[in-house]
């Protein structure tokens, strides 16, 4: 996983602020590093991100429509024209040394006086057949970023928290029919949104089924469940969770929710003074790359007043 263009990189160097991460979070996090005149270091382990990874982005300010990948080409732009050093490795674990920390990957060590931790999270999957064929071609993971492209289509949302509530709410006020398929008797949405979802004439919830199977020929054409039956989709929405890139945090004792996330103030701090946290790794609620700049950015600042404290010179 080692693509290292060391030039420039001093190990023996203690940075400002060591950014952990390769999406817009990080990148965001070490564009306001950097203006603030910080010795400022990324280290990513993909370029890009999850953002990376749609087809279309059509939510980010002052850019109507791009692909993820070339939003984050530009977010790339922008960083190298402030020469911010990007190293593509995988943190593996954080020390706290008297006033810095130390970050191992497989290969070297880092050294920083604050860390920012925007390492995202992974979707949760099912893990059933045609799943991963058709990612991105029917299959998604995001109603809010993918809904849009299934005006007057039919689609389905798997899972029954209350974010799949949500997502079925929101893919509702587009769609044709919007199918809620959930293993368990009743949906486990707030209140509110159970009513609203049963309200809704669009919604229909298809209960202790699961789905096994998805078909396709170049897109999704249907669904099977394990009771045999089969359904003609167009959309398959998988909600069933995510899983944040937390294990580094935890296991240098950084205080985590019951989801894993991160738990940050509106500082970005979290419990441990001078190691951060951001983006989708994080306890916020609503996850997108706007939001995930913006705590990254707040990362930043917070940083610079921690590190300043320290009395560094700059
Ligand atoms: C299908 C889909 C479509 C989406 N569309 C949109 C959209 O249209 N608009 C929008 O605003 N949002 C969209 N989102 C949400 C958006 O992708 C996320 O909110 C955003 O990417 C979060 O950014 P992040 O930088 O916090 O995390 P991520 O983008 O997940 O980036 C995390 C980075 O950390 C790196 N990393 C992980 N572990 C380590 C480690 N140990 N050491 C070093 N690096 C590490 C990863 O390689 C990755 O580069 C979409 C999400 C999905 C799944």
């Amino acid at each position: 996983m080692l693509n290292i263009d060391m030039e420039g990189i001093d190990l023996e160097k203690v940075y400002d602020l060591i950014v952990l991460g390769g999406g817009p979070t990080a990148i965001g996090c070490a564009i306001y590093a950097k203006r603030f005149a910080m010795d400022v270091l990324i280290i990513g382990k993909t370029y890009g991100g999850l953002i990376a990874t749609t087809h279309v982005v059509e939510n980010y300010p002052a850019i109507s429509s791009i692909s993820g990948q070339g939003l984050m080409e530009m977010f790339k732009e922008h960083m190298n024209s402030l020469n911010i050093p990007y190293i593509s490795d995988e943190i593996k674990s954080i020390e706290k040394l008297d006033d810095y920390f130390e970050l191992h990957s497989f290969f070297q060590n880092f050294k920083a006086y604050s860390v920012c931790i925007a390492t995202g999270s992974i979707r949760r999957k099912l893990g059933i057949s045609g799943e991963e064929e058709f990612a991105g071609r029917g299959v998604s993971y995001c109603a809010t970023c993918d809904g849009p492209f299934y005006k007057d289509k039919v689609v389905c949302v798997i899972g029954g928290s209350d974010s799949a509530a949500k997502e079925a709410l929101f893919l509702a006020q587009n769609t044709s029919k919007v199918y809620m398929i959930y293993r368990g008797e009743e949906i486990r949405a707030e209140p509110i949104n159970k009513k609203r979802v049963l309200e809704n004439d669009k919604i229909e919830i298809i209960y202790k089924t699961n789905v096994v199977e998805i078909i396709g020929e170049g897109k999704v054409k249907s669904i099977v469940f394990d009771n045999g039956k089969k359904l003609e989709i167009d959309g398959v929405f998988i909600e069933i969770g995510s899983i944040p890139n937390s294990q580094i945090a935890k296991r240098i004792g950084v205080g985590l929710n019951e989801k894993d996330e991160i738990k940050i103030n509106r500082k970005s701090e979290t419990n441990i003074p001078g190691l951060f946290a951001a983006g989708d790794v994080a306890d916020a609620p609503f996850k997108q790359a706007i939001t995930g700049v913006a705590e990254g950015v707040i990362a930043a600042y917070s940083a610079f007043d921690y590190v300043k404290e320290m009395n560094i010179e700059y």
